[in-house]
């Protein structure tokens, strides 16, 4: 074996053992094998269509290739000071995981838990004694042995490859519904495919469809740029028409007039567009097929990134699949394995000649399978169609230090997430409001990112419905069309399916903000007693941190003996996160072996991103943070948007207006902007100020108060200022509330306490939000940057 070889050999096992804690949160502990794709594949695959077409016409296919391997675990044990404590060392030492069992002396009391060295989490599971312990597991096997139930009737084209990941999950599938509830429910559009869920989980978020069209995406990743423009320079320069052309058209022809050399070329994409019509290029603003009035097409224009990164001389694009599996608090998960897009014809830069060419500009699947050079190959690493780690290799062995790259490509999926959340929350609020039974949400998004030859990822756009067709169309006989199996789309798809599914499997689920918020209230007045600090209580365990015995990193800051008073805690329970962004995972149930898997399932190919990496992103969600005050406001439930009295008591309870800025001032500045947004988003039903508006109020009034700081630093110390108003605020209402509460019936208490999280933005997670972006502002960004995946 050639030195060069061994050397990429490491780089990709290195990447690879970045995915590595997906299985920590997995349901197994299997190896994964370097390349999680078939030994098996063909070249021809299908990408880029939005499922909406429900026909499917092959039931032949290929097998799937599930790999195991084998447990990699080693057993020690030591002594601890009367508490005896066996040690389960993961093998791999980089990842120096504890899994841990502790016996009181005298109390029969068993724990259980882990310690990263990483100092992410410690969870330590406590049972009252052997016994208890016993039924209890014989109690959640004989739930557990209970297949979980899928309604996949409005699945559409994701169900052949659905109805794989099922079966492999030996799980039950209800391909015509179900009249009564089932725990998963897989709709191939939107949220709101089937109307009448009121419990489960839905694989789609409502609104985001709405969200991720162009313009949504660009607006708000340019709030974000405004803020953060070093962090959210992966996207391209954007104008939204019709409404900025006049600014894209200054500011092309000042660029052009102080340097004549410069030429750059611009892409116009249609805002509901997909595979990429209506796309063209252009070279100039008179070039805008702009239409007048009402025929007005809403559009993207974007800079063209003309130098793209080649690969046998096509430009390629890169598609990955996210799971965003909970927005409160947020969890990201990243397939390890994605698809590449190549062009059929071989690039140039953009000059007025060959704009037109789509086959050389333009990557989509649906675009170049036209083109007569599209090479259905039966290897993952040629044809027109291929496995991200097929090119990931070719380039390592070109000495490309992928690392980084996928280091960049971890950072931009987490920062376009952060950017699209807040709207996603009003969406949810509205959709599923406090106190309304409603089913959770995840949903699997499609990233489209190019690499620049400099090998900086692009975000292109994020697919709310990536395909998760596994079949592709051919000619199969001369003039006739039909859908045949693609291995490379069924190995890397269903693979993001199955293991969506692990991850949301009902029987590891935490529990809610709110059942931790309830229980811990009672926890913590019984456990502080006998020198043990109760953290909280799940569904099947209790998480016991010993006083003074540390397994992380996180643990001395967080439970030092002066952290015992019970308000504290359970505030920060309330706030799911310890100061300074010292996330501290849910992972304890996960590491167990689910039994209907039976062991034979490969480990999980979604490797969680964040919050792991809440250190590093934290400080980037101060929108966030502005979506909370607006929902806070909005006041009926359902609405998603602020009208003028719900703004003035914004200001009033805010205490933001003053003989500077008095109450007609405000009613001024909220007439403007609404009637300024009402314009820019002209399907808009609902009058009234919506978020984008909202933010664009809340920077005016940022600026205006603190006209000395930049941008970023006047909208963290505006927050700040709010969010203590609404804090002393909530004090009284609270005290007030609660001598109201020692008089109302049991039930209406319950309700009460029903805060939706999502709301209740809590003091301590706003705290660690403004500390992370404070202490962000003393380091380096780009030292941070480079530590993603350390
Ligand atoms: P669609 O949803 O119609 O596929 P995309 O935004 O994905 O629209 O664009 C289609 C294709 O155009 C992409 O796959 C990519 O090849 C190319 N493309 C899009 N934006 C850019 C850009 N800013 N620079 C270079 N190429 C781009």
């Amino acid at each position: 074996m050639c030195d060069h070889y061994v050397e990429v050999k490491v780089q990709l096992e290195q990447m690879k053992s970045l995915g590595e804690d997906a299985e920590k949160q997995g349901v197994d502990t299997e190896q994964v094998p370097v390349s999680s794709v078939s030994p098996d594949p063909s070249s021809i695959t299908l990408a880029g269509r939005d499922a909406s077409n429900t026909s499917i016409t092959c039931k032949h296919r290929g097998k799937s290739h599930s790999k195991s391997g084998k447990d990699d675990k080693n057993l020690c044990g030591k002594h601890i000071s009367g508490v005896s404590v066996s040690t389960h060392v993961g093998k791999n030492l980089n990842r120096l995981e504890h899994e841990q069992t502790l016996h009181i002396k005298g109390t029969g009391r068993i724990l259980q838990g882990k310690s990263e060295t990483n100092g992410n989490y410690v969870t330590i599971h406590p049972s009252k004694n052997i016994q208890e312990t016993r039924r209890e597991d014989g109690y959640n096997l004989a739930r557990k042995r209970k297949p979980v139930t899928v309604d996949s009737s409005k699945a559409k084209t994701s169900l052949e490859a659905l109805k794989l990941s099922i079966k492999q999950l030996k799980w039950k599938e209800f391909p015509l519904g179900r009249r009564t509830a089932c725990d998963i429910y897989w709709h191939g559009v939107s949220f709101h495919d089937n109307e009448h869920i009121v419990s489960g989980q839905v694989n789609k978020f409502p609104g985001m469809i709405e969200m991720l069209r162009k313009i949504n995406l660009s607006r708000a990743v340019r709030t974000m740029q405004e803020l953060f423009p070093e962090e959210y320079d992966f996207y391209p320069r954007s104008w939204i028409l019709p409404e900025e052309f006049q600014q894209f058209s200054t500011q092309i022809c000042m660029v052009k007039e102080n340097d004549a050399t410069v030429n750059p070329t611009f892409i116009v994409k249609p805002d509901g567009g997909s595979q990429g019509d209506g796309i063209y290029l252009i070279r100039d603003p008179s070039d805008l097929k702009l239409m007048a009035g009402s025929q007005a097409k809403q559009a993207v224009v974007q800079e063209y990134i003309q130098k793209p990164l080649l690969v046998d001389k096509l430009k390629f694009d890169i598609r990955l699949y996210v799971l965003i599996k909970s927005l409160e608090p947020l969890e990201i998960y990243i397939a390890k394995e994605g698809l590449t897009r190549f062009c059929t014809e071989p690039y140039q830069e953009p000059c007025q000649k060959n704009l037109s060419h789509v086959f050389m500009h333009l990557t989509n699947y649906s675009l170049n399978v036209h083109s007569g050079n599209f090479v259905h190959s039966d290897s993952q690493n040629t044809g027109s169609k291929r496995t991200l780690s097929s090119v990931l290799y070719r380039l390592a062995a070109k000495g490309v230090d992928i690392k980084k790259v996928w280091s960049d490509i971890i950072a931009l999926v987490i920062k376009t997430v952060i950017a699209v959340v807040p709207e996603l929350k009003v969406y949810y609020q509205a959709d599923i409001p406090p106190g309304k039974p409603g089913p959770t949400c995840f949903q699997i998004l499609g990233f489209d990112i190019l690499l620049m030859k400099n090998l900086k990822p692009v975000l292109l756009e994020v697919n709310s419905n990536p395909s998760m067709r596994i079949e592709h169309e051919q000619e199969v006989a001369p003039g006739v069309f039909g859908y045949v199996p693609s291995p490379v789309d069924e190995e890397v798809k269903v693979g993001v399916i199955r293991d969506t599914l692990r991850l949301m499997d009902p029987r590891h689920r935490k529990p809610s903000m709110l059942q931790v918020q309830n229980q811990v209230k009672t926890i913590v007045n019984i456990s502080t007693s006998g020198g043990w600090l109760a953290v909280t209580q799940l569904t099947k365990a209790l998480w016991v941190v010993p006083m003074g015995l540390c397994f992380g990193s996180a643990v001395p800051a967080l439970l030092s003996p002066g952290q015992h008073k019970k308000q504290e805690i359970s505030s920060q329970l309330r706030a799911g996160g310890f100061e300074h962004g010292e996330a501290i995972p849910v992972e304890g149930e996960t590491r167990e072996r689910n039994p209907d898997e039976g062991g034979a399932l490969p480990s999980l190919c979604l490797k969680p991103v964040y919050p792991k990496y809440t250190k590093q992103f934290n400080y980037l969600r101060l929108a966030e943070r502005i979506a909370a005050l607006f929902i806070r406001f909005l006041g009926v439930k359902g609405n998603m948007r602020l009208g003028p009295t719900a703004f003035r008591t914004f200001i009033r309870t805010c205490k933001l207006s003053n003989s500077n800025f008095t109450m007609a001032s405000v009613d001024i500045l909220y007439i403007d902007i609404t009637r300024r947004w009402s314009g820019a988003v002209p399907d808009s039903r609902e009058a009234g100020m919506g978020l984008q508006a909202f933010v664009e109020a809340f920077f005016y009034l940022a600026g205006r108060r603190f006209k000395s700081l930049v941008l970023r630093e006047q909208v963290v110390s505006l927050l700040e200022l709010c969010e203590a108003q609404l804090e002393a605020q909530l004090g009284i209402e609270d005290r007030r509330s609660l001598s109201c509460s020692r008089a109302l019936p049991r039930a209406i208490k319950t309700q009460t306490l029903s805060l939706n999280p999502l709301l209740s933005s809590p003091a301590p997670l706003r705290r660690a939000a403004s500390q992370d972006y404070r202490l962000h502002q003393r380091l380096n960004p780009r030292t941070l940057r480079a530590n993603v995946e350390n």
